[in-house]
């Protein structure tokens, strides 16, 4: 039997036991999207907004369901992100920023950002300095930070179990989607292309055009961000799309989110 065969097989095996292996490939397509859509929507609401900047807090159900999510959807132990982007912006654009496209050339930051990320993802001096207020319980210390990688694999599973083939082709597009948008496009791009409604002290920018707004949820705003970290709005001129707030502003509407800071909340 031929290397050809056997993965003939294989696939017709895993979509003889797939839930829906014969939609049409726009379905796939756009399930994807959707799905990278809500991983994107975590980072900024969870990771970003809420557990870095601290200018959000969820209800403790919302922020289970968000850090399930980004666990199976990216294995970022959440210490290890917010002390990386602290981390930045503590020394932005200078020798110790772990991914300024100013250092390290905007290429590396587009194409290899997430090895920059693990790098100091990996430096126990950046986490214990910068990862404080994460949470550190039972959940989190022997599941999403110990097996970080099982997250992937269960959407790996799922996926198969779901879609079939086309799940373990969604499964790559979901897995390389955070890595390039948010390791590359918003550091590198963000502090590289772009224009600047602040002379904020940093090379930071945001990236024109409404379509990078809805594809980053908002983050592609990112001189309005470095200007003032720690608002709940990202977007401050009209024309400016900032997704991550309409879905802060839908889960406060229903009592799941607040505003940790009155002047904050008035926006
Ligand atoms: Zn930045
Ligand atoms: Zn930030």
């Amino acid at each position: 039997m031929s290397t050809f065969d056997l993965l003939g097989g294989t696939a017709r095996w895993i979509n003889a036991h797939a839930l829906w292996p014969d939609l049409p490939v726009w379905a796939y397509a756009l399930l994807a999207l959707a799905d990278t859509h809500v991983t994107t929507a975590c980072v900024t609401l969870y990771l970003h907004r809420c557990q870095t900047h601290r200018s959000i807090s969820f209800s403790p159900a919302v922020e289970h369901v968000m850090r399930f999510w980004l666990w199976v959807r990216t294995a970022m132990p959440t210490r290890e992100w917010v002390a990386v982007h602290r981390c930045h912006h503590a020394h932005v654009d200078g020798p110790d920023d772990p991914h300024s496209p100013i250092v390290y050339g905007i290429w590396r930051v587009l194409f290899m950002g997430t090895s920059l990320y693990h790098k100091a993802a990996h430096n126990e001096r950046i986490v214990e300095q910068y990862g404080k207020g994460t949470p550190d319980d039972l959940l989190e210390r022997s599941l999403y930070a110990r097996l970080s990688l099982l997250g992937p694999v269960i959407t790996l599973v799922t996926n198969g179990l779901l879609f079939g083939v086309w799940g373990l082709a969604m499964w790559l597009a979901e897995m390389a989607w955070i890595p390039f948008f948010a390791a590359g496009v918003i550091n590198g791009l963000g502090h590289w292309w772009g224009y600047r409604n602040f002379d904020t002290p940093d090379e930071s920018r945001n990236l024109p055009g409404k379509y990078w707004s809805i594809l980053t949820c908002g983050e592609a705003l990112h001189n309005n961000h470095h200007h003032v970290q720690n608002s709940v709005r990202f977007a401050v001129n009209p024309g400016e799309l900032d997704p991550g707030y309409w879905y802060f502003r839908a889960l406060r509407a229903v009592g799941l989110a607040r505003a940790r800071q009155e002047s904050v909340a008035a926006v």
